[in-house]
C-alpha cells in the first residue's frame, strides 16, 4: 500500500554519536528504535558557537548527555520543539537546565478535536502533557540566532501543535514527524486530524524547501517531490477506503485488514486510528456516512 512512496530506509547513524549531514547542521540520534520511531528520534544542532537545538528528544540520560557533549564549549541559545510527543520534547527541561536556552514551540499538547461522549483518548500515553514553551510561536514568525534564521511554519495534522522550522540560510526545513523519509506520518484522531494534515502538506508543497531534516530517518534531499508523493499516497488511501465501502458497509478493523496488507502487528491500533482519520474528514465532505459522530467502533457506508 505504501510502495508508491520512494522511502529511503538507509540511515548509517549510530545512536548518540554526532555527525554533520549539512555544513552548519549536526544531528544526534537517540537510542529509542521502535515501530513509530524507526531507528530513533533525531535531534539537530544548528550553527556553530552559539547554537540552537531542534527536538532534544526523549527523557533518556544517555541521549541528553550525548547532545550536551556534542555542544561542549559552545552556547545553546535556543531550543526549538516540533511537537509534544514523548519521543521529541521530554528532554527539554534537562537541556534547558544545563544550557539556560530559551524554549520555542507552538504551545502545549492538545487534541485536534474534543473527545466524543464516552470516548477515551487512546493516545494519552504518547503525549508530553508537562511541556510548556517559554515562547509560543505563530505561523511565519522569524527567530534569528548567530548565523541562522528560523521561520516557524505551522503544520497541524500529526498532532494539533506541530511546527516545522525553515532554516532560511540553507533552504532547508526541520519537518518533525510531518514528513519523514522512512514511512508515512501517523495521523490519529483525536490528537491528529486528516483535514489539517492534508492542508499542511499542501502548504509545504507550495514552499519548496529543497532539503528536509525529519524527526526520524534520513535526510530528505528532494523534498518537494517527496511531499507530492505523500499527497498522492493519502489520496490513494482515501480511494481504497471508498473502494472497500463500495462493496458494502463495514467497520474500521475490516478496512484496516483490507488496505494495510502485511502491516506490522504493533501498528494495527495506530493504523485503525489513521483509517478513522480519513472517514472523519470524508464524512464532513458527504462522501461517507456513519451513525452519529465518526468513531473507531462505528459502521461506515457510502451515502444512498
Ligand atoms: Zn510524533
Amino acid at each position: 500500500m505504501s510502495d508508491d512512496i520512494p522511502f529511503n530506509k538507509k540511515l548509517d547513524l549510530a545512536p548518540d554519536t554526532v555527525d554533520e549531514p549539512m555544513p552548519g547542521v549536526r544531528r544526534v540520534m537517540a537510542n529509542n528504535p521502535g515501530p513509530f520511531t524507526f531507528k530513533g528520534t533525531v535531534s539537530y544542532i544548528v550553527g556553530r558557537g552559539n547554537v540552537a537545538i531542534v527536538d532534544p528528544g526523549p527523557e533518556d540520560p544517555a541521549h541528553i548527555g550525548a547532545l550536551l557533549d556534542a555542544v561542549r564549549g559552545e552556547t545553546v541559545t535556543h531550543i526549538f520543539v516540533t511537537h509534544t510527543h514523548r519521543d521529541h520534547s521530554p528532554a527539554v527541561p534537562a537541556v534547558k537546565a544545563a544550557t539556560g536556552a530559551t524554549v520555542y514551540a507552538e504551545g502545549p499538547h492538545r487534541a485536534a478535536r474534543p473527545l466524543h461522549i464516552g470516548e477515551l483518548n487512546p493516545l494519552d500515553a504518547s503525549a508530553d502533557r508537562d511541556f510548556r514553551p517559554d515562547i509560543a510561536l505563530a505561523d511565519g514568525q522569524n527567530i534569528t540566532g548567530d548565523g541562522w534564521t528560523i521561520e516557524a511554519v505551522t503544520t497541524p495534522g500529526h498532532t494539533a501543535n506541530p511546527l516545522a522550522f525553515a532554516l532560511k540560510e540553507k533552504n532547508a526545513l526541520f519537518a518533525g514527524d510531518h514528513v519523514m523519509g522512512w514511512a508515512t506520518s501517523i495521523v490519529a484522531p483525536p490528537d491528529g486530524a486528516m483535514s489539517d494534515y492534508m492542508a499542511s502538506l499542501g502548504k509545504l508543497a507550495r514552499r519548496k524547501e529543497a532539503t528536509y531534516f525529519p524527526g526520524h530517518g534520513p535526510v530528505i534531499t528532494d523534498a518537494p517531490r517527496f511531499v507530492n508523493y505523500y499527497i498522492l499516497h493519502r489520496k490513494a488511501r482515501e480511494d481504497s477506503i471508498l473502494h472497500r465501502l463500495a462493496k458494502g458497509e463495514t467497520d474500521i478493523p475490516t478496512i484496516v485488514r483490507a488496505i494495510y496488507i502485511g502491516i506490522d502487528p504493533r501498528l494495527t491500533g495506530a493504523a485503525g486510528l489513521s483509517v478513522l482519520a480519513h472517514p472523519e474528514e470524508i464524512v464532513t465532505r458527504g462522501l461517507v456516512e456513519t451513525d452519529g459522530l465518526p468513531a473507531i467502533d462505528g459502521i461506515y457506508r457510502l451515502p444512498g
